[in-house]
C-alpha cells in the first residue's frame, strides 16, 4: 500500500523507525559490507573481467575483447514469484539462477550481476542465508556481485545479469527454421506439481506423499540453470529460450518470431520423477502448461542430432527430441499414435482456479 502522507522527523512514526533502524537493524552501509561486498573483494577480485567491483559510483568491467555483452534483468516480487516466508538460502540461490537461465538460453556466459533490493528490515538471520545462497552460485558461475542498491520498503529483488558471447553466436528467438528439431533439455512439470501440491489443486487425481512433495518443490525453489548445456549449443542450435511460464506458451515465442509453425509429440515430453507417476492427464498438462522449469527449448537443424545428443553429454544434461518446426499452422500436438490431440490449457486454469 502506497502511504503519502509525509513524516516528519517529529511524527511517531518516525521516531519508531529510527528506534528500529538504530537497536536492531544495521545500516545499509554495514549490510552491504558484511553481507555483498566480500564478494566483489574476493571471488570477482581475481576476475580480470572485472575492472572495479562494489563501493564506487559505478562498477567497471572489462569484457573479453572482441566479445558481445547479452544482458537480463529479472525481478522477484514477494507474494507473487515467492512465498513472503520462503527459505532464504533457496530464494538467494533462486533469483540468480532465473537470471543465469537467461543467459544460458542466449549461449551466454556469466561475467558479473548487480542486486538490487527492497527488504522491509535488515534481518541478520534472513541476510546471511540469503546472500550465501545467492554468492554460492555466483561463485560456482564465477559470477562477480559488482554493486547495486539496498532499500527499505517490501521485499523485492531485482538481479541484472551480464553474460558474454561471441558476435553471431547469440541463440535467438527469431533463428528457427522449418526442419529443425525441437529440444528440450532436463525435465518439465515437477514445480507446477509442487505448486498444485501446496494449493491442494485436483485432489482426486493428483497422488503424492510429503517425501514427492518435497522432492518436486525443489524443483520450483532451487531450479538449475543450464548454463554448460547454453555453451554447449553454441554454433549447433539456431533458436532457444528458457522456460518460465511453460512450454507451450514459451515455445509460442520462438514461432511467432521466427514466423513458423510446430509440430510437439506431447506424450514425449520429459516429466519430471514426481510428475511422471501422475496420471496422464496431469502429466500432459504440467509438461507443456506447467511454470517455473528454466530447462532451454530449443530447435537445431535434424542433421546436427548427434552434435546435439554430444553438447548434452559435455554438459551432463538431459536433452530430449520432442517435435518439429514446421512451415505454418502454430502448435500442433500429437499423441503416441501420432494422433492430434488438443489441450484447452485456458479452460483447465479456469476450472482449477474457480
Ligand atoms: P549510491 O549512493 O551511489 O547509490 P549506495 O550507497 O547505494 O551508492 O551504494 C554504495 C555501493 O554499494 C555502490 O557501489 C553500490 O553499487 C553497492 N551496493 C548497494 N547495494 C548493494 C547490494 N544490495 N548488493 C551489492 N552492492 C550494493
Ligand atoms: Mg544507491
Amino acid at each position: 500500500m502506497l502511504n503519502l502522507a509525509p513524516i516528519t522527523q517529529d511524527s511517531k512514526i518516525f521516531q519508531a523507525e529510527k528506534l528500529l533502524y538504530n537497536t536492531r537493524m544495521l545500516s545499509e552501509f554495514d549490510l552491504i559490507k558484511h553481507y555483498f561486498a566480500r564478494h566483489s573483494h574476493s571471488a570477482a577480485g581475481a576476475d580480470p573481467r572485472i575492472g572495479l567491483g562494489i563501493g564506487d559510483d559505478c562498477a567497471l568491467l572489462n569484457p573479453s575483447p572482441g566479445m558481445q555483452l547479452a544482458i537480463s534483468s529479472d525481478m522477484l516480487v514477494s507474494g507473487r514469484h515467492f512465498f513472503p516466508d520462503a527459505d532464504p538460502a533457496m530464494l538467494g540461490h533462486k533469483c540468480l539462477a532465473v537470471n543465469l537461465s537467461d543467459l544460458a538460453a542466449m549461449g551466454a556466459k556469466p561475467l558479473a550481476f548487480t542486486l538490487a533490493l527492497s527488504l522491509p528490515e535488515a534481518n541478520p538471520d534472513w541476510l546471511a542465508p540469503f546472500s550465501a545462497g545467492l554468492l554460492a552460485l555466483a561463485d560456482h558461475y564465477q559470477c562477480a556481485l559488482i554493486g547495486g542498491d539496498t532499500t527499505k520498503g517490501p521485499l523485492n529483488i531485482c538481479i541484472t545479469v551480464f553474460g558474454e558471447i561471441p558476435p553471431g553466436l547469440a541463440l535467438r528467438r527469431d533463428a528457427a527454421k522449418v526442419g529443425d528439431d525441437i529440444w528440450v533439455s532436463g525435465t518439465l512439470g515437477d514445480a507446477r506439481l509442487a505448486l498444485a501440491g501446496y494449493w491442494k489443486e485436483h485432489p482426486g487425481l493428483i497422488r503424492m506423499d510429503d517425501d514427492e512433495h518435497r522432492q518436486a518443490a525443489l524443483r520450483m525453489h532451487r531450479p538449475s540453470p543450464r548454463v554448460e548445456l547454453g555453451l554447449a549449443l553454441r554454433g549447433i542450435a539456431h533458436a532457444a529460450l528458457d522456460i518460465s511460464d511453460g512450454l507451450a506458451g514459451d515455445l509460442g515465442h520462438i514461432l511467432e518470431r521466427s514466423g513458423v509453425g510446430a509440430v510437439l509429440q506431447l506424450d514425449a515430453l520429459p516429466a519430471g520423477p514426481v510428475l511422471a507417476k501422475q496420471a496422464r492427464e496431469i502429466r500432459r498438462l504440467y509438461t507443456l502448461a506447467g511454470g517455473d522449469d528454466y530447462e532451454i527449448c530449443f530447435t537445431a537443424p535434424a542433421a546436427k542430432r548427434a552434435e546435439v545428443v554430444a553438447a548434452g553429454a559435455a554438459s551432463s544434461t538431459a536433452v530430449t527430441r520432442i517435435g518439429s518446426i514446421e512451415q505454418a499452422g502454430g502448435l500442433q500436438l500429437l499423441d503416441a499414435d501420432g494422433k492430434p490431440v488438443s489441450i484447452d490449457i485456458q479452460s483447465f486454469d479456469h476450472f482449477t482456479s474457480a
